[in-house]
């Protein structure tokens, strides 16, 4: 693979780790803000529904004052005729205690041309008494409904408040005039204060007429009408108090009255849990806004999910170079086989031509002792034939008889050596495994040597139980038996007391087969060597150090061991192989 393309892909890879944890993060954490501000905005609409009850209790507490008071035949006697100054002293007298006992901000009575014959604030330079009122809402509300309620900027006063009203009335439920409660704030504005929310009241054109903080009272909320503008003149509800927008966008909403907007506001532009919650008896909405909180989640859950992207990825990365890996040694493990199968086919196939070159070098030391061996009888046969003919031209047929068993049993002797060679000569196929009695195997080996070992005088002594059914190439094991023989005399060669010891024993279920010798031993710094391929310690020419590899290498494919020790005054050749049961 080019370099370019390598740094490319890992270069789109990087890329792909960090944009994935940049986009999981920021999701986290826009999911987390989210659900942060959504818990908060609940607590703050629950905090909402408090302070409209509190607004609610105040309201209600003087709700039934004008209706209470405007059953008082006092005040029905006064307005049923004109209101005379001693009347009027005595009403204001009345209405000033009236409302310091209930603890409102203003009471006054207003006959039916909506003029204030009588209030409770008659000691001050801005009292009610004397001006008419019949431009407001609640009067008229008053006149036709009974009762009536309405908030405005004082005309007189220029102090804000919510007008309750009732009806006067006199005989057959003739209006007389209205009795009036104002309520003023200050004092719940000033609790509200208290906390760090901004809390606002508007009325159901969407003006703010009360705020606990500075500079939103009188504040559109919403665009006004041409025709709320052209009422508002008339009723003079906030009277000469100059109407300013409330610039607000709404960010992100939340629910119908719940959501995070920017506003415009006195502070500046700034961004505000907006919760809303309708005062329906009032036609009224109250606001409360809250600076969202800095909290520590939105980075918290953007940090977890960038480590649950990280730990997944790492994990995908993981699994997928284990399956790679996984792979690779799959394919290494079956080239390996491969190689494997192919070194042991090559190497069967040397060992073949190594055990055959092995023969052939084994025949040719042995030429000379067969040469012998056949020239030996040969000769004399020539000479028993002479004598046969001597003996049948003389007619002496039973002498003659006699003299051909001999020369009979020379003929077998030499048939049995010459079809040895000629078995040991040939390439038998590896692998064979007939059944094969070792002890006969022995005995096959040591004719093939008996020549030599009369020769060089060797005492032999058999211990071998017999029949020891094996499983083998035949021709094989033979020739492991001649090389340990072949290496045993040659051991004894130069000693003095030479005797061969060969055994057959049964070692639990495998045939245990030795031959010991008394040519001294292995040195012991060669012992770990004498099966190694052309280790030899003989003359060049005449050992190739081929022999006992060989032979370990036969033994092994029949399912055997072939291991050497030293005993007291020699070396001991051992091998076991599998006991063939009994058929
Ligand atoms: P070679 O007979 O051609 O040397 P072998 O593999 O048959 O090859 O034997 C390797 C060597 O092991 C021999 O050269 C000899 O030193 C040692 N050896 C084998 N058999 C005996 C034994 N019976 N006694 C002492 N040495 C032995």
């Amino acid at each position: 693979m080019p370099l370019s393309f390598r740094a490319l892909r890992l270069g789109l890879f990087v890329f792909f780790i960090l944009a994935g944890m940049l986009f999981t993060a920021g999701w986290a954490m826009h999911h987390a803000k989210r659900q942060a501000m959504i818990e908060d905005a609940g607590r703050a609409s629950q905090q909402l529904g408090l302070y409209a009850n509190s607004l609610h209790t105040l309201i209600d507490r003087y709700r039934a004052l004008p209706a209470v008071l405007a059953l008082d035949p006092e005040l029905i006697k006064a307005l049923s005729s004109p209101v005379d100054k001693p009347v009027q002293d005595a009403l204001n007298h009345k209405l000033e205690r009236i409302n310091s006992t209930a603890n409102s901000s203003t009471l006054e009575l207003l006959d039916s041309t909506g003029l204030a014959v009588a209030a409770s604030n008659w000691r001050l330079p801005s009292t009610y008494v004397g001006s008419n009122y019949a431009f407001r809402p609640y009067f008229k509300q008053t006149q036709s409904q009974g009762t009536g309620r309405f908030y405005a900027v004082g005309v007189t006063s220029g102090v804000p408040g919510y007008f309750l009203s009732s009806a006067v009335q006199g005989e057959n439920q003739r209006f007389l005039g209205a009795m009036v409660v104002k309520l003023e704030f200050p004092e719940l504005e000033r609790e509200w204060r208290q906390g760090s929310d901004i809390l606002l009241v508007s009325d159901a054109r969407g003006i703010i007429f009360i705020a606990n903080q500075d500079g939103w009272r009188y504040r559109e909320l919403k665009p006004l009408s041409r025709e709320d503008r052209a009422e508002l003149a008339v009723t003079r509800q906030y009277d000469k108090q100059p109407l300013v927008p409330l610039q607000h966008q709404v960010l992100n909403r939340f629910g119908d009255n719940s959501h995070l907007t920017r506003v415009q506001g006195p502070e500046g532009s700034t961004e505000y849990l907006w919760e809303s919650l309708p005062l329906e008896a009032e036609g009224w909405t109250l606001h409360l806004l809250r600076k969202p909180q800095v909290s520590n989640a939105g980075r918290n859950a953007a940090l977890a999910a960038a480590a649950v992207w990280l730990s997944l990825v790492f994990a995908l990365l993981f699994i997928s170079q284990r399956l790679r890996l996984a792979r690779l040694r799959q394919r290494s493990r079956e080239e390996l086989k491969q190689l494997v199968e192919e070194r042991t086919r090559d190497l069967r196939t040397a060992q073949e031509g190594l055990v055959q070159s092995a023969k052939l070098a084994a025949l040719g030391q042995m030429s000379a002792a067969l040469a012998h061996e056949i020239n030996q009888p040969l000769t004399t046969q020539r000479m028993q034939l002479a004598t046969l003919r001597l003996l049948l031209d003389n007619q002496r047929y039973d002498e003659a008889r006699q003299a051909l068993e001999p020369l009979e049993q020379m003929l077998t002797r030499m048939a049995a050596l010459t079809g040895h060679l000629k078995t040991f000569a040939r390439n038998s196929p590896s692998g064979l495994r007939e059944r094969l009695d070792l002890a006969t195997v022995v005995d096959q080996a040591l004719q093939l040597l008996d020549t030599r070992i009369r020769a060089e005088q060797v005492e032999v002594a058999l211990y071998l139980a017999r029949p020891a059914w094996v499983r083998g190439d035949a021709i094989r094991l033979e020739q492991v038996l001649i090389n340990l023989l072949r290496n045993a005399l040659d051991a004894m060669a130069g000693k003095s007391y030479k005797r061969l010891e060969i055994r057959i024993e049964l070692a639990a279920d495998h045939w245990r087969l030795s031959v010991f010798d008394s040519g001294g031993g292995i040195p012991v710094e060669h012992l770990g060597n004498v099966f190694d391929p052309f280790f030899t310690t003989k003359p060049v020419g005449e050992g190739l150090g081929l022999g006992l590899a060989i032979s370990y290498g036969i033994i092994h494919e029949a399912g055997g061991r072939l291991t050497v020790e030293n005993q007291p005054g020699g070396a001991c050749f051992a091998f076991t192989l599998p006991r063939d049961p009994e058929p």
